[in-house]
């Protein structure tokens, strides 16, 4: 299997090349030069496979250069019971992202898939844990070290710290926002006392954090040398990671190939929805994909009207469901590269025209981009928008019908996919944190806190390890190089 870029770039490398990398060298992402296929018989033996198993088969369709015992050895170890143990008291954990029926009502069912047991209570510990196996795997190989330094406001660096933490080859250096995070996402992050974890305060907020990290990117020289690496979510392999779960979802809902079902997403960065997409495009019966945005509803535009407007930043607001807060969707171009049937000559005009005028319009008006907007019933996608008082009502509508306690993320899939829930197509919402993570919410719209899951209850008195640095570019290339010794 050969990956291409969106923007046509002519290298077709393979699995192991792109893993450790981030976007192709003209600036697109990476895809399979065509998405394998699943046939019926294989989805019927599939049924039968632990989740583990389930895993390994389809990384085996993507990572073709590795060899399949390993990749059996690296899901096993992944895709454990004792890694994704956070679940609720009433679930099984060696299902790993277990099922639960919410409601049954005229032919219509909608359904709840836990995504958030791992590590850090949040979907991100699906792909991310993988690949901190697979990171360690391949550096092993070929000797190699590897630092990754990143950004985070909240759940990608924890989940990515999470993931890196012991292993051989790889440091993590992780700037955060000095004082800015929650006490619960900052005591999760802080408290990992493993030697190649590195957490840093900036006395700034996240944008300070995001230009330092864009500054050392742009220093060719020092990246290379410090061998820096970066774990976002155009990752190719986290995306592969999360196309399991659908499948699980999919095997788990149903008996038989015949049956259809769709799943709702809440979405920011379209990496986990995208994953729903490639499932889909893999033959998996999936009938819809709907895009669930909060207050920051770039997507839910686009599906509405084919026009995609990226956000400024002084546009982008600061919900309650803040993974979501984003100003751009930066897996969106994959899901362009098919719809526009892989034309890469047109999607790195478009993708251009995102810099230069901040969006594209593919609504086929006159004066627009193009029609494409047309065939996005063909790929199944819809959408729907929350805001901040459908998502505390939607969080009390579930404690009360459901007696369960939801995220403010989930909160806006379940009032999405209400809108779109029809006989016969069971309705899965991907649930994508819990919500002990985001417990302010929760009080407000429950007057209570959040459960926490065992072993979570004192995280904030635990003894926190950080270094804390002003936002300057010169003092953190000093601390890296010296810590690295590169
Ligand atoms: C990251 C995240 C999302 C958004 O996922 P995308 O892949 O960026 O679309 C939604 N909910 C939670 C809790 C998240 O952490």
């Amino acid at each position: 299997m050969r990956y291409q870029s969106t923007r046509g770039h002519p290298s077709a490398p393979g699995f192991s090349d792109i893993l450790l990398g981030g976007l192709a060298p003209d600036g697109g992402l990476y895809l399979p030069e065509r998405y394998p296929q699943v046939s019926g018989e294989e989805l019927n033996a599939w049924r039968k496979l632990s989740y583990a198993a389930l895993a390994a088969e389809i990384l085996k369709k993507f990572a073709t250069d590795i060899p399949p015992a390993d990749i059996d050895a690296l899901a096993a170890k992944t895709y454990t019971p004792q890694v994704y143990c956070n679940g609720r008291s009433d679930e099984d954990p060696t299902q790993i992202t277990p099922l639960r029926l919410l409601e049954e009502k005229s032919g219509r069912r909608l359904l709840l898939q836990s995504l958030s047991n791992g590590p850090t209570l949040a979907f991100k510990d699906m792909a991310m844990q993988l690949l901190g196996n697979l990171f360690e795997y391949t550096l092993q190989r070929q000797s190699g070290e590897l630092n990754i330094f990143g950004a985070t406001s909240g759940d990608t660096g924890s989940a990515a710290e999470y993931a890196m933490r012991g292993k051989q080859g790889i440091r993590v250096f992780m700037l955060s926002p000095h004082l800015k995070m929650s006490a619960f996402q900052t005591a999760q992050m802080f408290s990992l006392q493993d030697p190649n974890i590195f957490n840093i305060a900036v006395e700034g907020v996240f944008d300070d954090c995001q230009d330092m990290v864009k500054a050392v990117s742009n220093d060719l020289e020092f990246k290379a040398r410090q061998k820096i690496g970066t774990v976002n979510s155009i990752n190719w392999a986290r995306v592969v990671a999360q196309v399991v779960y659908y499948f699980r979802g999919y095997l788990a809902a149903t008996s038989d190939n015949q049956q259809q079902v769709s799943f709702t997403v809440p979405s920011g960065n379209f990496g986990n929805i995208c994953a729903g997409h490639i499932a889909r495009m893999m033959g998996l019966p999936i009938q819809k994909l709907i895009v669930a945005t909060n207050e920051n509803d770039v997507l839910h535009e686009f599906f509405q009207t084919g026009i995609y407007r990226v956000r400024k930043s002084a546009e982008t607001l600061h919900t309650s469901s803040p993974s979501m807060d984003i100003s751009k969707a930066s897996n969106f171009e994959r899901f362009v590269f098919d719809l526009l049937g892989g034309d890469s000559a047109r999607v790195a005009a478009l993708f251009k025209k995102v810099e230069t005028h901040g969006g594209f319009d593919l609504s086929g008006a006159p004066g627009s981009d193009g029609d494409e907007f047309a065939r996005v019933n063909e790929f199944g996608f819809a959408s729907g928008k929350s805001t901040h008082v459908d998502r505390l009502n939607t969080i009390r509508d579930a404690d009360t019908r459901y007696q369960l306690t939801i995220d403010t993320h989930t909160a806006d899939g379940v009032k999405v996919a209400r809108e779109h829930w029809v006989p016969e197509v069971p309705m899965i919402v991907l649930e994508t944190a819990l919500p002990a993570k985001f417990n302010e919410t929760i009080r407000e719209a429950l007057g209570r806190d959040a459960e926490r899951p065992a072993g979570f209850e004192n995280i904030e008195l635990l003894p926190q390890r950080f270094d804390v640095m002003a936002p300057d570019v010169a003092e953190i290339k000093r601390y890296i190089a010296q810590h690295t010794g590169l």
